[in-house]
């Protein structure tokens, strides 16, 4: 990589974006930041603007977009507001483009940014679970490159010979199992918000913290794979590896395994994707497997997360189903964050969905937004009534 390549963070004030922006510094030289986006956080954005110098802010919400503006006057970026903004900056010519706005709002600027034939670092997962091969199909049109920024999956990037898919036995995803991996479906019942929000390895936003506590992450990774890489569904499995060292593996046919370890933290992924093909960049912290000892799995347990089996279903199922069981657990996940319902009522919801909603093949976003539409109605009727059963007294928690 010898010239300077020019840089977009969509989703840049959050856990993802904020890291990728912190690799910026270590090597400025190479990098020049075109847009960074965000939502409501405006004091972070501030914080950003003046660490990477970007030549374009977007800010999803007005209020915060004035208050970026008033900060950053006297400066040579321009601030803009609104999801007209946010698409403006995904449609900005750039080299390379990090997708890491969380959930679906995340759908149609990650395609902007594949459409104009960049290489984008994809976080948000839920671009692929919801509409896969409209990205990848989309990315390849337009010459641009996919690169896989979830660990898991830039764990199997840097193992797979795609070059011979056919030595491929089956891709294994590593789990840590969650804050939950040894509680009982009874002591689960009575799990908290602030139970589920302590991740026992990983510190990352709040949305994807609690689906880590369902498992339904790695649900949403399993199919995240499923488009990513050259095997099919039953060639994806999952294994609990309560130390997060490994980060997902590749059995080939041979008999090899074929893993990447390394410390839980995204800063080595992102690195791997800010730098592709080059590897640079640091980290401060290096695996000592002595210290740590011991790596161990298990078996993950479909009774208590049936996250997985609901995943699998909708992998099955394609068509409309993976953007019908996204669209259900964001909805089930804030109505868990704000305590309306239980930790095991969020599977609940979702299956509800998946038993009720139309699957219909997925042929654009329109239909993605459709169902996700749809889906989100539903879930919130399903949650209301539930609530209002339970003030009645004719169910118990
Ligand atoms: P986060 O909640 O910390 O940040 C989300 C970002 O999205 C913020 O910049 C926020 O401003 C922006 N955003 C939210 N709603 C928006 C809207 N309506 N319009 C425009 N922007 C909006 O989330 P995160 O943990 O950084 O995760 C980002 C994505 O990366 C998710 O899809 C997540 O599943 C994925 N991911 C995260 C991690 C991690 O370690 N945090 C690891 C793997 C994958
Ligand atoms: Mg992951």
């Amino acid at each position: 990589m010898s010239s300077t390549r020019t840089i977009t963070i969509l989703g840049a004030t959050g856990s993802v974006g904020q890291t990728t922006c912190a690799l910026l510094t270590e090597t400025p030289e190479r990098f020049s930041v075109i847009a960074l986006t965000g939502n409501r956080n405006a004091a972070m954005m501030i914080e950003l603007a003046r660490l990477v110098h970007p030549e374009f802010i977007a800010m999803a919400d007005a209020k915060a977009a004035a208050t970026v503006r008033d900060a950053l006057v006297g400066t040579s970026i321009k601030v803009a507001s609104g999801d007209e903004a946010v698409m403006e900056a995904a449609q900005r010519p750039a080299d390379w483009i990090m997708a890491a706005i969380v959930g679906a709002a995340g759908l149609a600027p990650t395609l902007a940014a594949v459409r104009q034939g960049a290489t984008v670092a994809l976080a948000n997962k839920e671009s692929l679970v919801c509409a896969g091969h409209l990205f990848t199909e989309a990315s390849k049109a337009a010459g641009g490159r996919l690169l896989p920024a979830d660990s898991e999956h830039n764990a199997i990037f840097q193992v797979l010979d795609f070059e011979r898919p056919e030595t491929i036995d089956r891709i294994v995803l590593t789990a840590s199992g969650g804050p939950f991996r040894t509680w009982s479906t009874a002591q689960m019942a009575q799990a908290t918000r602030a139970n589920a929000l302590k991740h026992p390895n990983w510190d990352m936003g709040a949305k994807i913290t609690i689906d880590s506590a369902t498992m339904f992450n790695k649900g949403l990774e399993m199919i995240e794979a499923s488009h990513l890489f050259p095997v099919s569904p039953d060639q994806i499995d999952v294994v609990v590896h309560p130390q997060s060292i490994i980060h997902s593996m590749v059995d080939y046919r041979d008999g090899s395994t074929l893993a990447q370890l390394g410390l839980p933290d995204m800063r080595t992924p992102l690195a791997v994707c800010l730098y592709w093909p080059d590897r640079a960049g640091t980290s401060p912290h290096k695996l000592d497997l002595a210290k740590i000892g011991q790596l161990t799995f298990e078996a993950p347990d479909e009774d208590r997360f049936p996250a997985l089996r609901l995943a699998r279903e909708a992998m099955n199922r394609g068509g409309t189903a993976p953007a019908v069981m996204n669209a259900a657990n964001e909805i089930a996940v804030k109505a868990f964050l704000e305590e309306q319902i239980s930790l095991l009522d969020i599977a609940d919801v979702v299956e509800a969905c998946l038993l009720t909603q139309p699957i219909v093949p997925l042929t654009d976003l329109e239909t993605v937004w459709a169902a996700d539409k749809a889906t989100r109605a539903a879930a919130e009727h399903y949650i209301a009534r539930r609530t209002a059963r339970l003030a009645a007294g004719q169910l118990r928690r």
